[in-house]
């Protein structure tokens, strides 16, 4: 392209070299934009015999603009979701109360007509379809968050507990259910009901998933938000929480379905199977919380959806407060392998400003080719899990091959106990769970590299 400018706009009509493009650094590997300034110097047929000009290195500013454009797209999501919900709300309000005089009427019409008459069972049926449309009312006004909770102080592990008997019922036999509640976990702020409701609805969805079978892990743990993860993720909130996790060992979901898995009646289901209401749902019921929630999910592997509830701010000066140093620093040098870009330099930022010298990669194909020029001057892995082209699996195998000894951690946005990370728990390999604090990632590295 930048040959093809070259040749028609500078070289044949004369005109300054004026472009922006990219390059490969030939020492690193790694792509760069560059702003190409120049002219040309004439002889006196005025053909052109030399070039001049000025390249600048703009490869921040496009990262700048990329990760802008990136957080307004999640900023134009969470806005449609918003406004769909006020819709949704609106329309259910006055749909519930049209709702109200037909099932009303129904019940007398009943009365008069008589339970047993030809027209009484006429009535009989068109109430049983008034009460679903009830249910689905109720669901959209659950997503516009319209619904009037029940809040109270509640042990999370508790209501969890108390459900897998019915949940296990639900998700038939072919399914392990596997429930792993966090220790001393903190105090949540919630409606009891509506919890069992978010829970029932993302494992229903797990089970359908996995028609042929396979594992449900439901999971707590106390988590923290920083405020730096905050500015590359729409999504989040700063400050702690408790994070319950859901994961299924099914057949996943593709980024078209991804896009729109929150969305009220979006379904891949076929009809009578599926209302496309249970996420949407779950959504408005978690953001009634004040909590946020978010999917991970990987075509033909598997999906988690991660719910972060707030804190209650009774007991969180009391609940998983650990007495903790200054975050260690290091000078060594680390591969970080992360095929999201704001992920990426997050970790990046977080890293050097430590101290570390890191070599960052887009893949595992990249990841290994900066293995392949830096071999010996590597500490630490830093691997991603799920990456396009290469995963964090066979890197790890690759890199072995020259390097057996190399320190490794793996980052992973799937829970802890998902079959995703069997190889790691396996091997007794250090892992990490997306989204990680600055902390975290730190006190990790330094243990692992500190280790023996
Ligand atoms: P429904 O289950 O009625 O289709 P939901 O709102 O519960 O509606 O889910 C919407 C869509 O999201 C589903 O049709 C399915 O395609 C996808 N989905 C939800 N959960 C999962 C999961 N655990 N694994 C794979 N796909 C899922
Ligand atoms: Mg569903």
């Amino acid at each position: 392209m930048v040959t093809a400018y070259l040749q028609d706009t500078v070289l044949e009509k004369h005109e300054r070299f004026n472009k922006e493009y990219k390059i490969v650094d030939m020492k690193t590997g790694q792509e760069k934009w560059v702003h190409g300034l120049g002219g040309l110097r004439f002889d006196e047929n005025n053909n052109p015999i030399e070039m001049f000009g000025t390249i600048q290195d703009i490869t921040d500013r496009k990262q700048a603009e990329a990760e802008r454009g990136k957080l307004e797209a999640q900023l134009r999501q969470a806005q449609k979701m918003e406004a769909v919900g006020q819709l949704a709300g609106g329309v259910a309000h006055d749909f519930n109360n049209l709702l109200q005089v037909i099932l009303g009427y129904g019940d007398l019409a009943l009365d008069e007509a008589g339970s047993d008459s030809v027209a009484g069972a006429s009535i009989k049926e068109m109430l049983r379809a008034g009460n679903r449309a009830k249910t689905l009312v109720r669901q959209l006004l659950a997503f516009s968050r319209r619904q009037v909770l029940d809040m109270k102080d509640i042990d999370l592990n508790k209501v969890i507990l108390e459900l897998t008997k019915m949940i296990r019922r639900v998700i038939g036999e072919h399914i392990d259910l596997n429930v792993i509640t966090g220790h001393d976990l903190g105090t949540v702020h919630a409606d009891p009901g509506q919890i069992e409701q978010i829970l029932m609805n993302l494992c229903v969805n797990a089970r359908d998933a996995m028609p042929e079978g396979g594992t449900i892990t439901i999971e707590t743990e106390n988590v923290r938000i920083e405020e730096n993860y905050c500015q590359t993720h729409a999504w989040a909130e700063a400050g702690r929480f408790v994070l319950l996790s859901v994961t299924d060992t099914g057949h996943g979901m593709d980024e078209m379905t991804l896009a729109n898995v929150f969305e009220p009646f979006f379904t891949t289901k076929g009809v009578g199977e599926g209302t496309g209401l249970g996420l949407s749902t779950v959504y408005g019921l978690v953001k009634q919380h004040r909590g946020t929630v978010e999917v991970y999910s990987e075509v033909g592997k598997g999906t988690t959806f991660k719910i972060y509830l707030p804190l209650a701010e009774r007991s969180a000066v009391t609940v998983g407060d650990k007495i903790e140093g200054p975050v260690p620093r290091g000078s060594e040098t680390i591969l970080l392998a992360e095929d999201d870009e704001t992920v990426r330099n997050l970790a990046k930022s977080f890293l050097e400003r430590s101290g570390y010298n890191v070599l960052a990669a887009r893949n595992g194909e990249e990841a290994l080719e900066v293995f392949k020029n830096h071999a010996d001057e590597i500490d630490l892995a830093l691997l991603d899990v799920m990456m396009p082209k290469l995963g964090g699996k066979a890197v790890l195998q690759r890199i072995r091959e020259t390097r057996p000894d190399i320190r490794m951690i793996f980052a992973s946005g799937y829970s802890m106990n998902a079959i995703h990370t069997n190889f790691i728990l396996d091997e007794g390999l250090a892992l990490i769970q997306k989204p990680y604090r600055r902390d975290v990632l730190l006190r990790k590295i330094r243990e692992v590299l500190d280790g023996e």
